[in-house]
């Protein structure tokens, strides 16, 4: 703005106007700062943002019907003993022994993981070596049919009881192994002994770094009440990188964050998230058609519910420092 000489000549401005004006400037401010999302969600660790933007990236999207089978499809799909797993007809697996690098263990040859998974998997473990961890880990499971978890639903119910089985074995269809995207740890050692997977001293490492890979650890006590079972540090459970990274920062389970993503409909405040080095834009959408980019990377996933998610890769990255 030009400056003027007249104008500072000229006015005078009373001081009752003076505070009235400069309150009603505070006022729109926080109007502005807080329509943009105010402090929620920035995470403070300086390696990702998470927050809500206007619909940015709405101009170049298509109202797409994708069918009912996208809706029970995708690494967004939540699974749960009252959230059945849609079977489809084929399931791409990979597996684990023939794919995986040389930082953990997986004894048994027939463990398969959805291919999306196991690369993310063998990222985390080498991420996991490289910065000083032990060659240990021990994958013991992966996909199971539908047949295995009736199995060891039955298994159990022989050994503890049917009362037993119901409280800590999923029943078939509602276990997360089902999809491909889950899986459980156990420690191996040189010596041949063996131990659980707790989680804790060098292996905190990863509880608490899993989400920069797409992983979460799924069971955490003090969900239990939502998601049906209790502490399993060793279970975890492949969602993607920005997913997971806004699931660890504001610490929701699956069935909580299936909730939190409806808030961002194509047509409101989507979800935005910087992490890894990528920056992304979340919208949801009710039933089997979605709004999909015209350009550009973007999944698509549904949440196994209601509806479908969709992860739009936008190009800039703000780097805050
Ligand atoms: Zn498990």
């Amino acid at each position: 703005m030009r400056r003027s000489n007249g104008r500072r000549r000229g006015a005078y401005v009373p001081p009752a106007f003076l505070i009235l004006a400069v309150l009603a400037a505070a006022l729109a401010l926080a109007g502005w700062f807080f329509s943009r999302g105010g402090f929620s969600g920035n995470g403070g660790d300086g390696g990702s943002a998470v927050g809500v933007r206007r619909t940015a990236g709405s101009d170049g999207c298509t109202l797409t019907e994708l069918g009912e089978a996208a809706v029970h499809t995708g690494e967004l799909i939540l699974v749960n003993n009252w959230t059945p797993y849609h079977f489809p007809e084929e399931q791409p697996l990979a597996c684990i022994f023939d794919g995986k690098t040389g930082s953990y263990y997986v004894r048994d040859k027939e463990v398969y993981l959805a291919p999306e998974a196991l690369d993310a998997l063998n990222e985390m473990m080498d991420a996991f070596r490289a910065q000083g961890g032990s060659k240990t880990v021990n994958v013991v499971a992966g996909y199971r049919t539908a047949a295995f978890q009736q199995h060891l639903f039955d298994q159990s119910a022989e050994k503890n009881g049917q009362a037993h089985a119901e409280k800590y074995v999923a029943q078939p269809g509602g276990s997360e192994h089902h999809t491909a995207l889950a899986v459980d740890f156990s420690l191996f050692f040189e010596d041949g002994s063996s131990r659980e997977y707790t989680g804790d001293g060098e292996y905190a490492w990863i509880n608490s770094h899993c989400q920069d890979y797409g992983w979460v650890v799924r069971y955490d006590e003090a969900k239990e009440a939502l998601t049906g079972i209790g502490d399993e540090p060793w279970h975890f459970r492949y969602v993607g990188v920005p997913h997971a990274t806004v699931m660890a920062e504001k610490g929701l389970c699956l069935e909580e964050y299936i909730d939190y993503l409806k808030e961002f409909p194509f047509d409101g405040q989507h979800l935005t998230v910087d992490c890894g080095g990528a920056s992304y834009e979340i919208w949801y959408c009710a039933g089997t058609a979605a709004c999909l980019p015209e350009s550009g990377e973007y999944t698509v996933s549904g949440n196994n519910v209601d509806g479908i998610i969709v992860t739009q890769t936008v190009d800039t990255v703000e780097k805050v420092s």
